[in-house]
């Protein structure tokens, strides 16, 4: 047997830089931590970014590269755009959480029963496709998000003319089209329009 007890000792850099499956120890040596696995008493790492090695504790980790992924959870407040709108729900693809664009696009739905805290008829007068609009995420199923804008700094940011398509105007609580002249109604957030995309 040819004995490597040398090479064993060699001195490592901490913030030295891998890639998932690296060989980082094995079991005897090292207690794997966060960004690690073990299979057969050796420890990998599990994610590309900079293993750091606790040489007081034993302890081996890996810092990731990429922080884990910007999505939407329950309570988070969210930006999206309507696209579809029924009497009683509108579809909205969520960009932003939190005030963090998202790589990967989520579907939230809005019902008529979490606009406002009072009754509203119908969702025609709530929001129309194309509108900016920002809600609260209440639950989540089969990763479609449930949204809310009962609170008073929610709701549309942004509308768009549904007879011509242009930026609506705010004036005395309602939306004006300086294009054709169309009137409209919204779920209004108190801020629209000054909110940067
Ligand atoms: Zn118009």
């Amino acid at each position: 047997m040819k004995s490597n007890r040398s090479s064993e000792h060699s001195e490592r850099k901490k913030s030295q830089f891998v890639l998932p499956g690296e060989r980082l120890g094995v079991i005897e040596e090292f207690v794997p931590d966060s960004g690690t696995y073990v299979k057969d008493g050796v420890i990998h790492s599990g994610v590309v970014g900079q293993v750091s090695f606790d040489l007081l504790n034993k302890r081996v980790s890996v810092h990731p590269l990429v922080q884990e992924a910007t999505v939407p959870k329950v309570g988070s407040i969210v930006v999206g755009q309507v696209y579809g709108v029924q009497p009683e729900n509108a579809n909205v693809r969520i960009f932003r959480v939190d005030d963090k664009s998202l790589s990967g696009v989520f579907s939230g739905v809005l019902h008529i029963s979490d606009v406002q805290p009072s009754y509203v008829e119908s969702m025609f007068s709530v929001c129309k496709p194309n509108d900016i609009i920002r809600a609260r995420v209440i639950s989540e199923k089969n990763q479609v998000f449930h949204l809310s804008t009962v609170d008073k700094d929610l709701g549309v940011d942004y509308a768009f003319c549904s007879n011509c398509g242009y930026a609506l105007e705010l004036k005395r609580q309602s939306l004006h089209c300086s294009r054709c002249g169309h009137i409209e109604k919204r779920k209004i957030a108190p801020d629209y329009g000054k909110v940067e995309l």
